[in-house]
C-alpha cells in the first residue's frame, strides 16, 4: 500500500518548486513529471495519482508568492541554496492551533522497557510543542497488556527519570491500569450505540470472514444480545479467546487489518497477573481503544507519532465517529532510521533476558539510560530531533550524526586530562631537576583553571609514564614532546621502556623541530583508571590524580582518546564510559 501522506508531501515539494519558479503557478504536467520521475513504479498508476497532484496543485496556486517561497525556505532551504540556520532551530508551526482552547500533547510509552534514541522523537516533539504553545504536555503510561507487552515496575520509574533528563517535563501523569472501569464505561456507551459487538467467533473463522468483507454471525446480533455478553465478558463467563469486543468498521475497508478491529479482549490474569493491579480485571482494552478513549478524555489537541501509527489513526477514527467525538490533529513524522543502534526492543530485551546485555545501561545500546551512562547531553539530542522535525519524510541519523551534535556542546566545556592505556615507562637523561607542570584544564579556556604534575628527577633522570599506544611516534632519533614538559630526544626503545635525552623545554622549539605531542603521568603520581567503551570493551589504565576529586556525572576529554563520562570515583580510582572521539 503507498502511503498518501509522504506521495502527497513530494507533491506539495514539487508544486512549490515549481510555483516559485513560475510566477506562483505551478503546472500539473510538471509536477507529475517530477513524482512520476522518481517513481518508475507509480508511472502504471498515473491516473490514479492525478487527482491527487491536480488537488495540491490548486492548493498551492492559492497560495501568495510570498507564502509560497516561505513554504520551500522553512521545509527545504537546501532547494534555494540555502542551509538551515543552524543556531537557532525552530520547529514548524502546528496545524489547527485555533481549533483548540489549549494545546496539548502527550507521550504513551508503555512501561516495559526503559526510553530508547526512536521515542526521544516523540517525547522531545510532543513536549516542546505544548511549551511552544504554553500548552499541556501529558505522561500516559500505557500498560494494558499483562500478557504480551506485561509492563514491568521498575520502567515507570526509569522512564520518569528518562524524560527528566531529556529536559521534557510533565504536566500531568495518567497510569491506563487504573482507568479501566472508564475503558468499560465507553464500551458500554459504544455497544448501545451499536458502535461495537461482542464476537464469539473463533478467531481463524472471524480472519476468514472479514478478509473476504463478510460480516460474522455476531455482528448481527440485537443491541441487547451484545450488552448481555458484554456483561458475561466483564462477569468471567468467557475464558482467553472466547469473546473479543470489536468496533464496527466499513468491512469493505481497503486494509483487512482495519475491519471490525478488536477492542476489548480477555486476559487470564490469574495467570497472568498485572504487574500493578494483579488479577483484578479480566478484560483489557487494545492499544486503540485505550489510547483512543484517553486521547479524546484527555483533551489531545495533536497526536505526534511515528507514520507505523496511520492505521491506528484510520481505526480509532471510527471510534470517534461512533461515539460522535471530533479526532485530534494527527502528525505522523517519518521513519528514523539509526544506523548502528540496535532499536528492536523485543530484540533487546530478549538479548538483556539472556545476559548478552547486563542492564539497559548497556553502551551497546541505544537507550537513552545508555547514552546518559556515557555523556551524551540532551541538548545533542535535542538538536538531532530539531534536525529531522515533525517531516513526514523518511531520515537517516547515525551515530556520528549525534556525536557531532554532543561534540559542539560538550568541547568549549569539558576539562582536559591525560589518560593512558598501557603505560610503558620513559627515562630521559639530563633533567637537572624535578618539574612540576602547570597544565591548563582547557586549552581555549584559561579561566577554568590548571592542574600540576610533578615529574620527579634524580642523579639528572626523569622518569615518567607514556602509552604503549605511542610506540610508532617513540622512533630512536625522534624528538617528541611531552605536553606541557619539556622536549627530548628518543634513544632507545624496547618492550620495557624507551630511554632518551632532554632537547629542549618550550612548545615553540617542538614546533620547529616538528616534534609529535603526547601526554604523560608522572611515574608515582597517578590512579587508576578503566574506561568502558561503546563496544563494552573496557580499557583499563591510568590517569591523573586529579580526577579523584571529580564529581561522577562530569564530561572530560582525554587528551588525544575522547570525550569519556566519569562513573564512578572510587578512594584511588575511577571508572568512566566512552562518549566518542
Ligand atoms: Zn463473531
Amino acid at each position: 500500500m503507498t502511503v498518501p501522506e509522504t506521495l502527497k508531501l513530494e507533491a506539495r515539494k514539487a508544486a512549490l518548486l515549481n510555483a516559485i519558479k513560475h510566477n506562483g503557478r505551478a503546472d500539473i504536467g510538471a509536477v507529475m513529471g517530477r513524482l512520476l520521475g522518481t517513481h518508475a513504479e507509480l508511472r502504471q498508476k498515473a491516473a490514479e495519482i492525478r487527482p491527487l497532484a491536480s488537488q495540491v496543485v490548486d492548493e498551492i496556486n492559492a497560495m501568495s508568492p510570498a507564502n509560497q517561497q516561505k513554504a520551500v525556505e522553512e521545509n527545504w532551504p537546501e532547494e534555494l541554496g540555502k542551509e538551515k540556520p543552524k543556531t537557532e532551530r525552530t520547529l514548524p508551526p502546528l496545524p489547527n492551533v485555533d481549533k483548540y482552547p489549549r494545546i496539548v500533547t502527550r507521550l504513551s510509552p508503555n512501561p516495559d522497557s526503559a526510553l530508547h534514541l526512536g521515542n526521544a522523537r516523540a517525547a522531545i516533539l510532543s513536549h516542546d510543542y505544548a511549551r511552544k504553545y504554553g500548552g499541556t504536555f501529558i505522561l500516559r503510561f500505557e500498560d494494558t497488556d499483562p500478557r504480551l507487552k506485561k509492563a514491568g515496575l521498575k520502567y515507570y520509574g526509569l522512564i520518569r527519570d528518562d524524560l527528566k533528563w531529556l529536559e521534557c517535563s510533565w504536566d500531568k501523569e495518567y497510569l491506563q491500569s487504573d482507568r479501566l472501569e472508564l475503558y468499560y464505561q465507553h464500551t458500554e456507551e459504544l455497544i448501545r450505540k451499536n458502535g461495537a459487538y461482542v464476537c464469539e467467533c473463533i478467531p481463524g473463522d472471524f480472519k476468514r470472514l472479514v478478509e473476504a468483507s463478510r460480516a460474522c454471525p455476531c455482528r448481527n446480533a440485537t443491541v441487547d444480545e451484545n450488552l448481555a455478553r458484554w456483561k458475561r465478558m466483564l462477569g468471567g463467563e468467557y475464558a482467553e479467546g472466547e469473546a473479543v469486543v470489536r468496533v464496527r468498521t466499513d468491512l469493505d475497508h481497503p486494509n483487512p487489518a482495519v475491519r471490525d478491529w478488536p477492542a476489548l479482549r480477555v486476559i487470564d490474569t490469574v495467570k497472568y497477573p498485572h504487574p500493578r493491579v494483579g488479577s483484578k480485571y479480566l478484560v483489557w482494552p487494545l492499544y486503540n481503544l485505550a489510547c483512543g478513549v484517553d486521547d479524546h478524555l484527555m483533551e489531545i489537541s495533536h497526536v505526534i507519532r511515528g507514520k507505523e501509527h496511520l492505521t491506528n489513526t484510520e481505526r480509532q477514527k471510527y471510534l470517534y465517529r461512533h461515539l460522535g467525538w471530533d479526532y485530534p490533529d494527527a502528525i505522523h513524522y517519518g521513519r528514523l532510521h539509526l544506523t548502528g543502534v540496535e532499536l528492536s526492543k523485543s530484540k533487546m530485551m530478549r538479548l538483556l533476558e539472556e545476559g548478552v546485555y547486563e542492564d539497559l545501561s548497556d553502551p551497546r545500546l541505544g537507550t537513552l539510560m545508555a547514552l546518559r551512562r556515557r555523556g551524551i547531553s540532551p541538548q545533542a539530542l535535542r538538536a538531532v530531533v530539531y534536525e529531522v522535525g515533525p517531516r513526514p519524510v523518511d531520515a537517516t541519523i547515525s551515530w556520528e550524526n549525534i556525536y557531532a551534535a554532543n561534540r559542539k556542546i560538550i568541547d568549549p566545556a569539558a576539562r582536559r586530562f591525560f589518560f593512558i592505556d598501557r603505560p610503558l615507562p620513559v627515562m630521559v637523561s639530563g633533567v637537572k631537576e624535578s618539574r612540576t607542570a602547570r597544565i591548563p584544564f582547557h586549552p581555549d579556556n584559561p579561566e577554568m583553571g590548571s592542574r600540576q604534575m610533578t615529574a620527579n628527577a634524580t642523579d639528572g633522570k626523569c622518569r615518567i609514564l607514556v602509552s604503549i599506544g605511542d610506540l610508532s611516534i617513540l622512533k630512536p632519533g625522534a624528538v617528541v614532546r611531552l605536553m606541557d614538559l619539556f622536549n627530548f630526544t628518543v634513544n632507545q626503545v624496547n618492550q620495557v621502556g624507551v630511554t632518551g635525552e632532554l632537547h629542549s623545554e618550550t612548545y615553540s622549539e617542538a614546533r620547529r623541530v616538528n616534534a609529535q605531542l603526547i601526554q604523560w603521568l608522572p611515574e608515582q603520581q597517578n590512579c587508576k583508571a578503566s574506561v568502558m567503551m561503546p563496544t563494552a570493551e573496557k580499557i583499563e589504565g591510568l590517569s591523573e590524580t586529579a580526577l579523584l576529586s571529580c564529581d561522577v556525572d562530569e564530561v572530560i576529554q582525554f587528551v588525544r582518546f575522547g570525550f569519556v563520562r566519569l562513573d564512578t570515583v572510587a578512594q584511588d580510582s575511577v571508572a568512566l564510559y566512552f562518549a566518542h572521539r
